[in-house]
């Protein structure tokens, strides 16, 4: 008996000082929790200032993507109809994201920085065919001050396809 009112006061104990303790819960998906730092979520084909796309089509993500869940064809650029800064840009650029397993080795071997994975997770469809996630889709808005693709350039202007770059400071 005495045994039994002692294991209730227990459990009582257990659960009441929960309310004290901060809350764990997130009334998702109004309020939604911030994600880790390295955390790797939908990609995103990211565009330089002047609204160029980064993506040149060579086609390095798909090679170093380990779930083959990558499709890339490349065309060639002009300066009357330039996407992206060199001979080529992405015509087509798909991912699966049913076979994504967001490793981000297609982001480390970017050579442009184009492909990144962000911080978004919610990821959902009803069918097949919107787990492929097309260039469009994944294609950054342009930034404030850029052009939409394609621009219309001086010619000679974007001949190289990946930027000179910096060393880190
Ligand atoms: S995150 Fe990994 S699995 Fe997903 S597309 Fe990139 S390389 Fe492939
Ligand atoms: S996202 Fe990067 S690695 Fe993939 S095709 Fe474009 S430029 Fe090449």
């Amino acid at each position: 008996m005495l045994r039994g009112i002692f294991e209730i006061a227990r459990g009582m104990w257990l659960t009441g000082k929960q309310i004290f303790k901060r809350r764990q819960t997130y009334q998702y998906p109004e309020q939604k929790r911030p994600v880790r730092t390295r955390f790797k979520g939908r990609h995103e084909l990211r565009r330089y200032e002047n609204g160029l796309e980064r993506c040149i089509g060579c086609a390095l993500c798909a090679a170093a993507c380990p779930a083959d869940a990558i499709f890339v064809e490349a065309s060639e650029n002009t300066d009357a109809q330039r996407f992206s800064p060199g001979e080529r840009y992405a015509s087509t650029y798909e991912i699966n994201m049913l076979r994504c397993i967001f490793c981000g080795y297609c982001e480390d071997a970017c050579p442009t920085q184009a492909i990144v994975l962000g911080d978004n997770y919610e990821l959902t469809f009803t069918d097949r065919s919107q787990s492929i996630y097309t260039r469009e889709k994944l294609l950054v808005p342009v930034p404030p001050g850029g052009q939409p693709t394609p621009q219309q350039v001086e010619p000679g202007t974007f001949n190289r396809s990946i930027p000179v770059m910096k060393n880190p400071e």
